[in-house]
This record gives structure tokens, sequence and C-alpha cells, in this order.
């Protein structure tokens, strides 16, 4: 599913101050907060929607990554708590770390979280994928096989015998956690560990499956299609979202996360946006200019070699190197000028050059070559 736009899930214009963008979010998180909307779902995801975008929006940093990047600028990084996935627990903690004083007192501090059934998710799943250029620059659909923990068929993830069910835990309540309540001075303080009992599943199992003894999952795995958006560099990474491992007991999947590499090109060098080509030609095509075919990374392109050009010249081939990501522009391909000189000349060569040597115009201008007689008195 795409994301929505931050700015437009907390209806602020693009250069709206962080007061505006907190007041905003405050608005929206008061109204779609799980524990004025028990229960309902879409409210829920609203209040996620909107923690994540403040979650980026209130840091500079990350805001401005987001501007010139978009989703993918700052992907995984809406959580600063822990892994990629900014589920309702973040959400949660973005509210409480907004610095709204208060807010335990209107809604009695996380009063409906303790009831919800609290299932631990399955781990999140890395791994690289070395690109070339030339797949960098189109954007690439890879189908890729990993191995991982898949739900058990068997018990359907439930991790219980055939024709018995888990039962809620009793130390619990189902809820996995257990809370301590303790009363100091400064206040009331709340200590929420895992349930020893359960291990925080909120469920105990009498009998379990013979497939997965009682985890709900087993190992195997897995084809997925990975498409990689054109533009991309080393450090990039894409999380796709519950294709990790499978959560114990059904538990929601963790994600994939497709961290990218370039690889090498023979030919090409990469500089942002940009791609550097050293191209050598002859002296002749050098003092007389000439039309030459360049390789580029959509095919062959033709330049126009203005006469006397000096070696370690650059030229400009406008947007004809990489695209930048997401979005419809791209940098262009600088062509290094090198001169090639022969290696090999015959007896015909060698006096055609000897006499071209004699004559004034094939040297250095004598600006030039001035200095390097200022110079000789250093040396010498
Ligand atoms: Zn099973
Ligand atoms: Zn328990």
């Amino acid at each position: 599913m795409a994301k929505r736009d931050y700015y437009e899930i907390l209806g602020v214009e693009r250069n709206a101050t962080d007061d505006q963008i907190k007041k905003a979010y405050r608005k929206l998180a008061m109204k779609y907060h799980p524990d004025k909307n028990p229960g309902d779902k879409s409210a829920e995801d609203q209040f996620k929607e909107a923690s994540e975008a403040y979650e980026v929006l209130r840091d500079a940093q990350k805001r401005q990554r987001y501007d010139a990047y978009g989703h993918a600028g700052v992907k995984g990084q809406a959580n600063p708590f822990e892994g990629m996935e900014f589920d309702l627990s973040d959400a949660l903690r973005t509210f409480m770390s907004g610095g709204f004083g208060g807010f335990g007192d209107i809604f009695g501090m996380g009063g409906s979280r303790g009831q919800r059934e609290r299932r631990l998710r399955g781990a999140d799943l890395q791994l690289k994928m070395a690109l070339t250029l030339e797949e960098i620059s189109t954007g690439v659909a890879k189908k890729i096989r990993i191995k991982k923990q898949i739900k058990c068929a068997t018990c359907n993830g439930s991790g219980a015998k055939a024709g018995s069910s888990p039962t809620t835990c009793p130390e619990c309540k189902g809820s996995g956690e257990i809370r301590n309540v303790s009363r100091s001075i400064f206040g009331q303080f709340v200590n929420i560990t895992t349930c020893t009992r359960c291990h925080g599943s909120g469920q105990i199992i009498k009998e379990y499956c013979g497939d997965c003894r009682g985890d709900g999952r087993i190992r195997g795995d897995h084809e997925l299609e990975i498409e990689i958006p054109a533009g991309v560099a080393t450090g990039n990474y894409l999380t796709i979202q519950g294709e990790g491992n499978a959560g114990p007991k059904g538990g929601p999947a963790g994600d994939v996360i497709v961290i990218i590499e370039e690889k090498e090109h023979e030919y090409f060098e990469r500089n942002g946006d940009d791609i550097i080509y050293e191209l050598p030609i002859s002296f002749s095509q050098a003092a007389l200019g000439d039309k030459v075919k360049v390789p580029t990374l959509d095919g062959s392109a033709e330049i126009e070699i203005a006469p006397g050009i000096q070696s370690g010249k650059i030229l400009r081939m406008r947007s004809k190197g990489m695209p930048h990501l997401r979005q419809n522009l791209r940098g262009d391909q600088l062509l290094r000028i090198r001169v090639w000189t022969p290696t090999k000349l015959n007896k015909e060569e060698r006096a055609i050059f000897k006499k071209l040597q004699e004559n004034e115009n094939m040297q250095p201008p004598k600006s030039i070559r001035s200095v390097f007689e200022k110079l000789k008195g250093v040396f010498s």
C-alpha cells in the first residue's frame, strides 16, 4: 500500500512551522487515540499514521530528508525506538513523548493497552542485493528465494495439537504483561514486565502441535519479488513489510530489509547522480576536432569534440547520467578527455612527428613555457 504524504496526513502546508505541525498532530492524536475509540481499527490506523508523520516532521533532519527524498529518505526512521515497523506501541510512545502534558489525566494512562492481545512479532530478515549501474539506472524487479520461518500449516500457527486450542494465560489474563504499581512521593509508577508463564504470548498451550512443537512456525522457503526503484545507491534499503520470519504462535511476521550494494562498473564511475566516463581520443582528433560515439548507461550517444581540445577537459552530456531517486530528473554524464599517445611509431610516422615538432605552432604557448624557464633556476 502506498504511503500518504506526511504533510497531507497532518493537514499542514509544506512550509508549516514546528508549532503548527505539533498542533495539527495533537488534534488528530486526540481524536483518533485508541483509548478514545476502543475497537475501532480505522481510528487506530489513523492514529498510527499521524504519529508516524509527526515522528518524522518534528525532527529537522528527518524532515529535510523527507522533503528531499520522500518516504524513501526516511524509511524505517520514523521509529527511533527499535526495528523498522512503526506499530501501535511506537505511535503511543510518540504520543507520550510529544510533550503533551496532562494526557494521562485525560485518558487514564494506557488504560486499555493491557487488555489488547499481545502477540510476539517475528524477526526481520536482512539481505544484501548487489546491482549493476545499468540495473540501477532503469530500476529492476528481482526474484529472490529466502529461507525463513513460516506459519505452521498443521496448527495454522497456533502451536496447539489438532483438536485442541490454546487457552488464555491465567497469570496475565491474556495480556502477556504483568503490571506492578508502586507509589512513592513522586507519584505512581507502573512497571510492566513480560509474563513469565506464557512468555508474553498471553496464551498457554496444553498439547503441542507435533510439526512445530508448539512454536506455530516451521522452516521453509519463500520466493519474493522485489521492485527496486531507479536511482538507488549503496546503503539505501527497502523494507518489505510482513515478509520476514513469521511470529511465534501466530504472531505477526517481521519485515525483509533489502540493503542495496552497487557493483563496480568496468567503464563508468558514479558520482551522485552523475556518471563519469574517460574518453580516449587521438592526437589528430584533439587537434582537428571530431564527432565521436560514446557509451552511456542507456545506449550510445554522439558528441562533438571541438578542435584544439586539451587532455583532462571535462565535457558534460546533460541528463545522460543516473535518474534521481523517485524524481523525474537525471544527472549528467561527464566525459573526461584523455588524449591518447601512440606508443609504436614506424619510420614514416616518426618523420612526420619530427617535422611537426620543429613547427612553433606545435609547442605549448610561450606563457606556459616561460613558467618552466623560471623554474629552471629553482631546480638546477
Ligand atoms: Zn504446528
Ligand atoms: Zn501470561
